[in-house]
């Protein structure tokens, strides 16, 4: 017991996946090459409808990645010069870097000690400055769900609606997670999924998507992605003498999912659920196995984590990643550095050392062990007896 496992040890393996998926990815794939319908597929429409199901909303509109699908409300909502919006620091920086795309003004907020996730408390404080600095007016908050763990959304969304805000839920890595038996989208007006291939639910490329309840907001983000093309909303009640496929209502961009990718996801959104259920039985190993000798972050009461990373903390963080990788265990850190202490971000408001205790220390102690629904107890008792051999000397 506890040899290194034959086979190298895998951060996170998409192999397994691929080889567990097998020829429904070939097919999945090849229908779509043969159909020569690369761009806006059938497959396309397909996903966007099974993937609104799946989180239990009425709409799902997919696009190039979990970037754009965050910027996509933000432009839909007008979200620009003079707004403030308010977002974790500690995160990876797509969550604050689309919002001064279109000219607003970010403020970090600091986390919780044990959820690492936004600290609501800390929220409204945030806003209450801002407020009285009488510069800005606060309008979004962007809460992020940190490792597959929701956020605090019903505490969230009161604050929000006290102050007549809008609410996305960044689930770039926590698509799947639920709080009390719903998706973030529950309190979020927009919640936003990545696809990137080492996210849970990862496509073989780059594609994101934004799921909303609002028809409005999917009409205009549908405009936005296509270069803002006229939608039904703007051709209503109107004639034309030429086609309006070529009309532009509004300054968009260019950011479509590709069928391909649509595909693909398919077949992985039909296993998803089971993997999330993999996933938290091999969380809940590590917790066993590791409780005695560091601290994880806690889920938050009623919440489901998809377990996006298996994080820990360990004051002597960089020794124990040397360590392991030493003995053929990848790790990685996330995040190392917190986004309110870099220098491009230096202009949002709540910058710099000193400001956001909470997430400096996390910085400096969190590291991630290898995670995926493949994972098999031999190589999670090698892992554990590895980190215990370091911390328990
Ligand atoms: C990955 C990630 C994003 C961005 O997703 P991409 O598909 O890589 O653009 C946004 N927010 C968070 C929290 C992420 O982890």
């Amino acid at each position: 017991m506890n040899t290194q496992p034959s086979k190298p040890i895998n951060f996170i393996d998409l192999k397994a996946q691929r080889e567990y998926l097998g020829v429904k990815i070939d097919n999945a794939i090849n229908n779509v090459v043969n159909s020569c319908a690369f761009v806006m597929g059938p497959q396309v429409r397909e996903f966007e409808a099974q993937m609104a199901q799946f989180a239990g909303a009425k709409y799902t509109l997919s696009c190039a990645n979990g970037t754009d699908a965050i910027a996509l409300p933000l432009m839909a909502w007008g979200v620009g010069e003079g707004d403030a919006v308010f977002c974790p620091s500690f995160t990876f920086a797509a969550t604050a870097e689309v919002i001064p795309w279109g000219g607003a003004t970010g403020v970090f907020v600091d986390v919780l000690q044990d959820t690492y996730n936004m600290d609501p408390d800390h929220l409204v404080a945030s806003i209450e400055k801002v407020i009285a600095d009488g510069k800005l007016t606060p309008k979004v908050v962007i809460a992020v769900d940190l490792f597959g763990q929701p956020a605090d959304y019903p505490k969230i969304r009161a604050i929000c609606d006290k102050y007549g805000m809008k609410l996305i839920s960044d689930s770039a890595q926590g698509f799947g997670c639920t709080l009390n038996g719903k998706h973030p989208i529950e309190w979020a007006d927009c919640q936003t999924a990545s696809f990137f291939p080492a996210k849970p639910l990862g496509c073989y490329g780059d594609g994101g998507a934004v799921i909303t309840n609002s028809q409005e907001d999917w009409d205009l983000m549908d405009s936005l992605r296509v270069h803002g093309k006229a939608v039904a909303g703007d051709l209503a009640g109107k004639t034309f003498d030429h086609d309006p496929k070529y009309m532009n209502m509004r300054i968009g961009m260019n950011s479509r999912l590709d069928t391909i990718q649509a595909a693909v996801l398919i077949e992985k959104l039909a296993i998803f659920a089971e993997e999330i259920e993999k996933r938290n039985a091999i969380a809940a190993y590590y917790y066993e196995g590791l409780k005695d000798v560091c601290v994880a972050p806690v889920v938050i009461e009623g919440g489901v984590s998809n377990w996006a990373q298996y994080t820990i903390e360990v004051p002597n963080r960089d020794g124990l990643m040397a360590y392991l990788r030493e003995n053929g265990v990848p790790s990685a850190a996330y995040y190392p550095i917190p986004m309110h202490v870099q220098g491009p971000y230096l202009g949002f408001e709540n910058t710099g050392y000193g400001i956001l205790p909470i997430t400096e220390h996390k910085a400096d102690v969190v590291m991630s062990l290898p995670m995926h629904p493949y994972l098999d107890k031999e190589t999670q008792d090698y892992i554990i007896a590895k980190i215990k051999e370091f911390l328990v000397k």
